[in-house]
């Protein structure tokens, strides 16, 4: 999965006061994406699991014009990671704009979930520059990760909005099987697990048994908790659960949400995820695939 970037680069998020120097990573996005370097080393054929993309983040030293405006973001093992809050800075030769989504399927891991974690962070600082309370200018907290308001001591946190992804899944003797779902208006939608986001004032239980209901129009059982996963593109924690049909197995499709919600067998169950190594869905279908029940058992 995407946070998943090895022993190497562990993830350090404890908010620090500090300032780049020339080797530290100093991230920049607009509305075009994250500041990257992108070089083609795999096959012209290579699919969506296997890219063969590298992608390259800026250094401060790489700026000829250095960023006015920087904080400091995380840290993976050695490397440390700035943002530049300027609106435009002098892009360094041979980095452009290049969407975050599109760099998840390129190498190496821990510099995609620098550039997607750093979207997140981005897009909550650029979303909060004025108090939503009383509308005045806001500043950044001295010693932590708020955005707090001068003037009426409003706070803001990141923002992350929980969400599920459900694999629904009936084993009956050797026959196990699993809804796969597919979104409509998407012209590169994969097949994929019902997911959904939590409402305000909804334990995470009930989404899912709501999500399901709403997207399949099915009823189910025996929830178990699987793993979460940041996933940022959406200001997301995904959190995945495996259950189990109860009672009709008969599919009603959610025709404004998705295209099509299908039991497959796991014989049948579509290779196009066998190499996602981003994203809990991708994990949860291979994982179903493979090893059936004893995926959860
Ligand atoms: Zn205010």
């Amino acid at each position: 999965m995407i946070q998943e970037v090895g022993p190497g680069h562990v993830y350090d998020n404890r908010f620090s006061s500090l300032e780049p120097a020339d080797a530290d990573y100093v991230l920049h996005f607009t509305s075009d994406g994250c500041l990257a370097r992108v070089t083609h080393v795999g096959r012209a054929d290579a699919d969506a699991g296997d890219a063969g993309e590298e992608v390259e983040l800026p250094r401060l030293g790489d700026y000829t014009r250095r960023p006015g405006r920087t904080i400091y973001l995380f840290s993976l093992g050695e490397d440390r990671f700035f943002l530049a809050l300027d609106d435009r800075v002098a892009a360094p030769a041979g980095f452009s704009y290049e969407s975050v989504s599109w760099l998840r399927r390129a190498e190496p891991q821990h510099l995609l979930f620098a550039a997607a974690t750093g979207s997140q962070l981005d897009r909550w600082y650029r979303g909060n520059r004025f108090c939503g309370r009383c509308g005045a200018p806001t500043e950044l907290a001295p010693a932590s990760r708020e955005i707090v308001c001068p003037e009426c001591a409003h706070i803001v946190y990141p923002k992350i909005c929980p969400g599920i992804i459900c694999a629904v899944t009936s084993c009956d003797g050797n026959d196990e099987k699993i809804v796969l779902t597919r979104y409509a208006g998407r012209t590169t939608a994969l097949w994929a697990l019902v997911a959904g986001f939590t409402e305000i004032g909804e334990p995470l239980e009930d989404t899912v048994r709501r999500e399901v209901m709403e997207e399949v129009g099915l009823t189910v059982k025996n929830l178990r908790f699987y793993k979460s996963q940041p996933w940022s593109f959406t200001d997301t924690l995904l959190v995945g659960f495996w259950c189990e049909v109860d009672g009709d197995p008969t599919i009603a499709v959610d025709r404004t949400e998705l295209k099509e919600a299908r039991w497959f067998s796991r014989a049948d169950i579509p290779l196009e995820r066998t190499g996602d190594r981003a994203s809990l869905t991708g994990e949860m279908i291979e994982r179903f695939r493979l090893m059936g029940r004893a995926a959860w058992e």
